[in-house]
């Protein structure tokens, strides 16, 4: 396993590298990222994970600097997986230019709608990394629906890289992993299970229900009157648009919510 760590030690490593699948990650590993790398090493003849903790998508500088790092163990479990390259610039390698990204206004809903310049962020990160990096395969995970979503339209016309969707990876009680989750203690990860379980169940509950746009004002309020939480938004919308909707037929439901002061987003 080659760890990079600037530009140059990209180029020269990657210079006659092809079919490479690459793994975009802000680092603290768990079984989601895993599952991604097992895709990518199964679809690509190499594969490059990056880690970096991009400022630029932090709405919230405290969120930032309190994000979970953990290279060590980073590390460790990349080179058990067999990875060919790990990619961890610094910010210098990575905004080396200036420009503005601007997203659309019809795609200013959910997390956009809520965290400000952040979809911006990610999709300039994510646009510099593939620059950079060439892959022919990028692997991204459905946990985050709306940055996959956002993402894959904007790189759709820019880059010949491909974007391949990965399913959610759970834990056993059916809490989608997260980096954030190691900021809950126990009694917090139960009561994100507990949000999981209970969507799972409506999800199923509203199939063919005519008044959903009713049943999830009371699941907003059903979910907000559990101890320490706070609903940002959950909402209901087409797969393939992110448009609104009220039938379940290529829908999902969309959440984003706080447990104390920690932001947690899923979809079902
Ligand atoms: P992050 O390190 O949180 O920026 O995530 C890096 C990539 O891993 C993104 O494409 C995420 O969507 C994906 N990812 C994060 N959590 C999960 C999960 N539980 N299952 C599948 N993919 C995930």
């Amino acid at each position: 396993m080659k760890i990079l760590l600037n530009n140059d030690d990209l180029n020269e490593a990657l210079k006659s590298v092809s079919n490479l699948g690459f793994v975009p990650t802000m680092g603290s590993l768990h079984k989601g990222h895993i599952s991604l790398i097992k895709h990518s090493k199964k679809a690509c003849a190499k594969t490059i994970v990056s880690i970096f903790v991009n400022p630029n998508q932090f709405n919230n500088k405290r969120d930032y600097i309190r994000y979970p790092r953990n290279h060590k163990k980073d590390l460790s479990i990349l080179k058990k997986l067999k990875v060919n390259f790990v990619f961890m610039p610094n910010k210098r390698d990575i905004y080396n230019s200036k420009r503005i990204i601007k997203i659309a206004k019809k795609d200013k809903i959910l997390c956009a709608k809520y965290r400000k310049g952040h979809f911006e962020g990610v999709i300039d990160v994510m646009d510099r990394l593939t620059n950079l990096i060439n892959p022919r395969k990028i692997f991204m995970g459905e946990k985050d629906f709306q940055q996959l979503y956002l993402v894959r339209n904007y790189l759709k016309n820019r880059s010949k890289s491909k974007i391949i969707s990965c399913k959610t990876i759970r834990d056993n009680y059916n809490l989608a992993l997260s980096s954030r989750n190691l900021l809950l203690n126990n009694k917090e990860l139960n009561i994100a299970r507990k949000v999981s379980n209970n969507l799972i169940n409506f999800k199923r509950y509203i199939i063919n229900k005519k008044n959903i746009n009713k049943l999830i004002s009371l699941k907003i309020n059903e979910l907000n009157n559990l101890t320490d939480i706070k609903v940002e938004y959950l909402e209901l919308r087409n797969k393939f648009t992110l448009g609104k909707t009220f039938k379940t037929k290529n829908s999902k439901i969309f959440i984003a919510y706080y447990i104390k002061k920690i932001r947690l987003i899923d979809n079902f």
